[in-house]
This record gives C-alpha cells, structure tokens and sequence, in this order.
C-alpha cells in the first residue's frame, strides 16, 4: 500500500515529522534529543527488509544505520548520510511556525527544511524504496542518520567514525551542501562538494587594570585595548591561496575573462573582490581563497563605574585545505601585532580542512544522472566555506560528496540566507520545470541505470490523478524490460524518462533529489 503512494507524499510527510521533533542542537549536550528522529525513520524503515541500528553517543544523542547488505563483499560501500538535528530560531523572525512543518500552497515551513531534513528525508525514502523493490547492490549502501551536526558532529558521524568505525566503513559517502542550481550563459552550474575548510576556534583574554570610570585618563581599560584588537582582525587578510578546485569552479561558472582572471589570481583576488557588486559572489569569492578570521563575539566590563580588567573575544577562524593548525596561530599573531603581550590566546575547535579527489566512479554517476534530470547542466566540484560531516570521512581518506538537486524556482542566492536564517523552507512546485524542458525537447533520455521497476509504478500512479494537459505529458514509451543489462553499471539503454511531466507539483527538491539519490546509488552500486 504505501508503495502505491506518491513519492511525493512520502517525502514530504517525513520531512514534515522530523521538523516537527526539533531537534534543536544549541551546541550544549543535552540539545538535540535527535532519539525522536531515530524513532520516526525506525517506524519508517519497519517492513521494508532492511536492519536499523541505532547508536547512542550521549543521552537522546542517537543515531540511525539502515543498511541494504551488498552481494560482493569486495565492491565499493556507498554511505547515504544526513543530520537530523537543526540549529536554533528566533521565533519573531518566522512568518509560520518553525517547528510546525506547515504545508501551505505546496511549499514545505519549517527549520531544516533545506538544512538538511528535506535530504535526510529523501535518501530515506530512496533507501526504503530500493529495498522494496528488492533491490540488492553489490556494494552495501548505508543509510545513516546523524546527530549533532550542527555543533561539529562529535556526538554524530565523529563519534560512529571514531567508535564504530565497522557500522560506518564505507568507500565513499554522499551527504549535503550542493546541487544548487547556479544559472550561467553555457546552462546551468551545479556544485558537488569536494571539500570544505576547517573551523578553528579561539578565545582571546585581554588584561587590563581596573580602576574607578570617573577618572579614565592614561589608565589601561581592557575593553579598549579589546576594541583595537578586533579591529586589527577584522582588517586582517592573510596571503591568498588558489586552490585547483577554486580555479575550475571560477572557470566553470563562466564570468568573462577579466573577471575569471582577477579571481584566480592570488596576487589580484582581494582587490578584486573588494570591487565586486555581487556580495554573494565576493564573500565567497574571498573565503574560498582565504583563511578568514571572524571575531563574533565579546564579553567583558561587571559595572558602568568599574574600568575593566579583563575581556574575552571569540574569533571563528576557517583555515583553507592544507593549512595546518600552527600556520593559523602564526597568522592570528601576525594579525594582533604588537598587543600580542596584552592577549593570552586559548585553542578552542581545531581542524583541518579536508578535500577529496572528484575523479570517481561516484561522481561520474552522479554526472550521468543529473545531466538526465536537469538537462544541459553541468556538475563541477567547488569547496564549501562551512563545515559538514563529509570531513570525519576524508579525514579517512574516503571520497565525500555534499551533492542533492535543488529547486531552480528559488533564486540560487536567496540558498545562502535561508540557511539557519528566518523563514527556511522548500518549494513545491517546479518538480516539472528542467524535466518538461527536457521531455519537450526529445521526449525519451538516455538512462545508464537499472532497476526502476518501483519508479516506474510510481509514475504510473502520479499520472492517473495528473492535473497537467496531456498535450505536455507524452506518455508513449517504448516498454522496458527491466531484466536487461543488469550486470552492468555502465551499459545505457533506453528509459521513458522523464517521470516527472506528468506529476502534480511538488516538492521539488525531493523528487529531483530523491531521483539523483536513487539513480545515483543504482548506477553506482546497481545489481
Ligand atoms: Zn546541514
């Protein structure tokens, strides 16, 4: 029965129950209680033959492996990971409940909707569905639900790596940040992940003397000498580093030669960020070729009439791939200069930055399915300037890709605010848009993968209770024989795609999503 539902409805009604857990990680260990999560995508997963485990770092701290066994013990482990914890809101900023995971004119409310739920929920659904429809990978694909990564994963994926290193062994992993579309005039850019930077945190104490406010001439006020201190890092700007990954993704995204150049220059890039209008493109210009120092927060001073004696900075630093932890305590200095004396300097979060090679097997299927679903775009590795879990699995040495198609109704720079801003939420309504497009244009796709048969029903139940014209939905397709070219992943053959011209609209994300999310696993690891 639930297999006849649409995989639109499944989706949706499981990213709406795990908004509504809130499972809301403040970074203390008592936050997440990602258990009710667990739960949920237990119940979920029940009867569909394939073993949860579930796994407890500290208390209601839990996470969830699902696992379809692979034939051949030799052939690559795929790993499907998403978090189920979320970040905390202020509620006044929300024109709908955060945590009520409303469903209003077919857009989806609620925090995590795109950070990271919506593909929490879709490599779920996509896991349950293979494994119903009897499929069987020759490499062993892992669902894995983890917690707590929005305070930096230790009681998540760091925690299974480190502790039950057997439960997560995988050769490569697909989790979240990436997909979205980036419009460019040779088509659209979509990002794989490869890499991100590394979170290095500081606390800066800076002494002083204290003293009576009312007499404040030559006296040695902390908060004073702290103001200068920040202002020194704020204007900080260590050496630029190109990175081969920064030059292909500036190149891929087509700016004009002037422009590409000034990018990938290290000895150009700043001035040429500082001239840029487009502030999305300039912070992240600036961050992917920099180690940047964020002084964000400070405390200091006990009394309006007191002059202080003590103040504490937080700086959040993220040093590039390939700078170590001591090159970033040789800049911090650097940066404070001659005040050195007057700051003792306390090492918080400390990481590396961590990239992977995007010359895989996983990536090139990747390619294959969404070249399918999203016609004319093309997939190009770039760098995220926040942290994920992908890093606890290249730390490894595995292969981890941030990849998951978004929806190109939303503007690809509103993606950037709604993370962990106000007002997160998913849109449900352009499913049909890049697939029309291409179903319009040849009507049949070429398709290198096996295995569809449950899809296939899928589409069929959608289209009974299609709203679109038939005049937009061809639906003569040459049959399919799903026996055929089984034993190869690589073999193409013919299949009606695409699937979605006929559906109502949707949840985009979670149908392309959950379209990449399967092809991908069955033309990677396919029987
Ligand atoms: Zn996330």
């Amino acid at each position: 029965m639930r297999d006849e539902q649409s995989i639109e409805t499944e989706a949706t009604e499981l990213l709406r129950t795990l908004i509504r857990n809130a499972c809301v990680n403040d970074g203390t260990v008592a936050s997440g209680q990602e258990t009710r999560s667990c739960s949920a995508l237990e119940d979920y997963f029940a009867g569909a033959g394939v073993t949860c485990e579930r796994y407890t770092s500290e208390p209601g701290r839990e996470s969830l492996i699902a696992r379809i066994e692979g034939s051949d013990p030799n052939a690559p482990r795929l790993l499907l990971m998403g978090h189920t914890d979320v970040v905390p809101v202020s509620p006044d900023g929300w024109k709908r409940d955060p945590f009520g995971g409303e469903l209003v004119d077919g857009v989806v409310w609620g925090r995590g909707a795109i950070d990271m739920l919506n593909l929490t929920s879709t490599m779920a659904v996509a896991t349950r569905r293979l494994a119903k429809d009897g499929f069987r990978p020759r490499g062993t694909l892992i669902y894995l639900a983890v917690a707590d990564e929005e305070a930096g994963g230790n009681l998540g994926a760091g925690h299974l790596v480190e502790r039950r290193p057997d439960a997560v062994k995988a050769d490569y992993v697909i989790t979240e940040s990436g997909g979205v579309p980036i419009p460019t005039s040779k088509g659209h850019v979509l990002g794989v992940t490869v890499g991100e930077k590394g979170a290095n945190w500081r606390r800066l104490t800076v002494a002083g003397t204290p003293g009576h406010g009312s007499r404040p001439f030559r006296t040695d006020n902390a908060l004073v000498t702290a103001a200068e201190v920040v202002r020194r890092i704020a204007a900080y700007q260590p050496k630029a580093r190109i990175l081969d990954v920064w030059r292909e993704y500036v190149k891929a995204m087509d700016l004009g030669p002037e422009l590409t150049a000034g990018l990938t220059d290290p000895a150009r890039v700043l001035d040429t960020v500082r001239g840029m209008d487009n502030l999305t493109l300039a912070r992240e210009a600036h961050a992917c070729t920099h180690t940047t120092f964020s002084p964000n927060v400070m405390h200091g001073g006990v009394k309006t009439n007191v002059i202080p004696d003590r103040v504490e900075i937080d700086v959040d630093i993220r040093a590039l791939p390939g700078i170590t932890t001591e090159e970033v305590d040789v800049m911090l200095a650097e940066a404070i200069g001659d005040l050195a004396p007057r700051v003792t300097i306390r090492t918080g979060r400390g990481q590396q930055g961590s990239l992977s090679t995007h010359d895989t097997p996983l990536v090139a299927a990747m390619e294959r399915v969404t070249s399918r679903l999203m016609p004319g775009s093309r997939v190009v590795p770039k760098m995220t300037t926040g942290g994920t879990d992908a890093k606890f699995f290249r730390w490894q040495g595995v292969p981890a890709y941030g990849f998951g198609l978004q929806s190109l109704r939303i503007p690809y720079t509103d993606y950037p605010q709604m993370f962990h801003g106000h007002n997160e939420r998913v849109d449900t309504d352009a499913a049909g848009g890049p697939c029309r497009r291409g179903a319009r244009r040849d009507g049949r796709l070429r398709h290198p993968l096996a295995g569809f048969a449950a899809l296939r029903a899928a589409h069929r139940t959608r289209g009974a209770h299609s709203a679109r014209p038939p005049q937009r939905a061809p639906r003569r397709h040459p049959p399919v024989t799903p026996s055929a070219n089984r034993t190869s992943l690589h073999r193409t053959r013919e299949v009606p795609l695409c699937w979605f011209h006929t559906s109502k609209p949707s949840v985009m994300t979670r149908p392309l999503t959950f379209l990449q999310v399967t092809f991908a696993v069955q033309g990677f690891s396919g029987s």
